[in-house]
């Protein structure tokens, strides 16, 4: 797909904000004002900012005491490798504050005669759904740091950072968030009944933030060839690391 960047003033401030084709929500650069692209209208979420802790040598530390630690890893890892690429990228999420309950009635086979078991699951969350539909990011081992979080400030966002916008509006991400807290609460039922009959969850909403939150998305070199590294800029994580093989 061919992505064709757009752009249209910011109703606050009046400079260009640029954004691409699919993305719905947009932040301007210069002054951190948030707007819904569609229908021009002011953003009524709080957009809050998680901030990034890491500069490059710091992140570069985080990758090596990774590749030092840990089990399946080449002994010469940190040694060896060379980070030849880091990205520091603001991705946009959505929380989704609620409470979701899912009424089931199945059937417990591991007792014999098997019995027809009815009941709930009711759970509150801070469910995070990634507001970009291309980016490869393991929402659900990231463990976002909401008590760090700050009122959006553009100026905290470094001069080289990417920011990207939201491709997702309030009601797919409800939408979402559901389908997903659906599929959790039927894994959990697994524990309760065997087989299905009925099923459906409702998701009380309580509230809803957009959220901006520092990734370093990181390529280092390991004999010729290329692995990524995902650590989180807030608290210098490793979310996801691709590990060369090894023969053992
Ligand atoms: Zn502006």
């Amino acid at each position: 797909m061919i992505v064709v960047a757009k752009e249209v003033s910011c109703s606050h401030c009046g400079a260009p904000v640029e954004f691409k084709s699919g993305e719905i929500v947009t932040t301007c650069k210069y002054c951190g004002f948030t707007t819904v692209i569609q229908t021009g209208q002011a953003f009524n979420f709080e957009h809050s900012l998680i901030l990034n802790n890491y500069d490059v040598v710091r992140m570069e530390n985080c990758a090596r005491s990774w590749m030092s630690s840990g089990f399946m890893k080449p002994g010469d890892l940190a040694k060896k490798s060379k980070i030849v690429e880091a990205e520091l990228v603001y991705l946009p999420f959505w929380v989704v504050f609620g409470v979701a309950t899912t009424k089931y009635k199945g059937i417990f086979e591991r007792i014999s005669p098997p019995v027809v078991k009815e009941g709930q699951v009711e759970k509150k969350y801070n469910w995070l759904i990634l507001a970009r539909k291309a980016t490869v990011f393991p929402t659900r081992e990231y463990d976002v740091p909401l008590a760090g979080k700050i009122p959006y400030d553009f100026q905290k966002i470094e001069e080289f950072a990417k920011l990207l916008n939201s491709e997702m509006g309030k009601d797919e991400t409800l939408d979402l968030a559901k389908q997903q807290i659906e599929s959790h609460h039927s894994f959990l039922l697994q524990q309760n009944i065997d087989r299905v009959v009925e099923c459906s969850t409702v998701l009380e909403l309580k509230q809803m933030l957009y959220l901006h939150a520092p990734v370093w998305f990181v390529k280092y070199q390991y004999k010729e060839k290329l692995y990524q590294l995902i650590i989180d800029g807030s608290t210098g994580n490793v979310l996801k690391g691709d590990i060369p093989l090894t023969k053992f």
